[in-house]
């Protein structure tokens, strides 16, 4: 297959961790027998450097152009001080919007080696952690009316949380069409005892179901869903869940992995195009030094061509590859412990690529 990838390294360790991702794609490449056309382009400080734009045009029309983004990070102490429409925060919310992506997609995995540096209790983690947050990203009570006014003397706010059914039956496809290629098993989390929007929710999310008859789907409260991802996470294969219960579970599940260098996320929406990227921001205070994790980029690689370009086989292989490097005990500074041999970035790289 011939694929191409718009590649945005960003700010601070960006470059260096896709560099890194970018190795691991061409090892991939060369062992599977495909082409990936790379077409670097600039978003975040580094494109306010250039263009005076966080996301400029040329960019939007690079990832457009493209199968697939793979994203490092963008910001630094450096644009802290540039005016607010012009962060490089927003050159992210830019391009979700004008890619039309309205799905976040985070897995969780604990990896067998990292279980020291993961908090949950031995006897909890050692049933296997293994599931992903699917998270509505462009709707609910963050895209709603935000008010605050005067009422008898005090002030009130409101946010008002909104969904409409097409909103839901698209998140809801794209987790089952995920569950296809995992365990076959949904869970829809919402608070439908109290919000309407959730009884709508689970109204359209069982509509759905129907459609992927192979693939087992379940309910739950997400107050209830926030103690079971850390009471008996095995139990999760997929969690489709709205914007704020969401953004909360999701982080939430990420201290399971032991690092946010280890983590990647996915953002998606109707077609096969994705944005790809880790968990963490830019990192400033360790740029330049060699010593940031790539294995969040590297997975993030793997989710690419997973979801993009459904190669299954090569993604597993990456995936695969992470783990036996840390068999061998590497880790680079963010999971070292004690034992381990702590190596750089780049050297964390080249392992995993030897591994593939
Ligand atoms: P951060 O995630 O960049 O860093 C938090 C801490 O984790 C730091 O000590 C850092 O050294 C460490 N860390 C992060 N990634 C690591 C890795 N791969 N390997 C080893 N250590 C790692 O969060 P922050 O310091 O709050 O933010 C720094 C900048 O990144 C800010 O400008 C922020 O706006 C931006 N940011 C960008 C994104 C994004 O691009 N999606 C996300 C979050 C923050």
């Amino acid at each position: 297959m011939e694929k191409k990838i718009a590649v945005i390294r960003g700010d601070g360790i960006g470059p260096e961790i896709v560099g890194e991702a970018i190795n691991v794609l061409n090892k991939v490449a060369e062992k599977f027998g495909h082409t990936f056309i790379y077409d670097e382009t600039l978003m975040g400080g580094c494109a306010i450097d250039a263009y005076g734009d966080p996301f400029p045009q040329v960019s939007l029309d690079k990832c457009l152009n493209s199968d697939a983004v793979l994203l490092g990070a963008v910001g630094g102490p450096k644009w802290d001080g540039v005016p607010k429409e012009i962060r490089p925060e927003r050159g992210l919310l830019r391009m979700r919007s004008s890619l039309g992506l309205y799905a976040n997609i985070r897995p969780t995995k604990l990896f067998p080696q990292m279980k020291e540096a993961c908090p949950l209790k031995p006897e909890i983690s050692e049933k296997g952690v293994d599931f992903v947050v699917v998270r509505e990203l462009v709707s609910g009570v963050y895209f709603g009316e935000h008010r605050s006014e005067q009422v008898n003397g005090q002030e009130k706010a409101t946010d008002i949380m909104a969904y409409t059914e097409e909103e839901i039956r698209r998140i809801a496809h794209v987790a089952f069409r995920l569950a296809e290629k995992r365990r076959k098993k949904v869970c829809s989390v919402d608070k439908a005892n109290v919000l309407a929007t959730s009884r709508l929710w689970r109204r359209v999310v069982s509509e759905v179901a129907e459609s992927y008859p192979n693939v087992e789907l379940s309910h739950m409260y997400v107050d209830n869903c926030a103690m079971q991802i850390i009471r008996a996470p095995h139990q999760f294969d997929v969690i489709v869940t709205e914007n704020l219960f969401g953004d909360i579970l999701s982080d939430e599940a990420s201290i399971i992995g032991g690092s946010i260098g280890l983590i990647p996320s996915a953002s998606m929406g109707s077609g096969t195009l994705g944005v790809y990227e880790p968990i963490h921001g830019s990192a400033p205070d360790i740029a330049g030094t060699d010593t940031a994790n790539p294995i969040g980029t590297i997975l993030a690689a793997a989710e690419l061509l997973r979801n993009s370009f459904d190669m299954l086989t090569e993604a597993k292989a990456i995936e695969d590859a992470v783990s036996r490097v840390l068999d061998d005990g590497c880790r680079c500074g963010d999971i070292m412990s004690e034992g381990m041999k702590q190596v750089g970035c780049r050297e964390m790289g080249r392992l995993i690529c030897e591994a593939i």
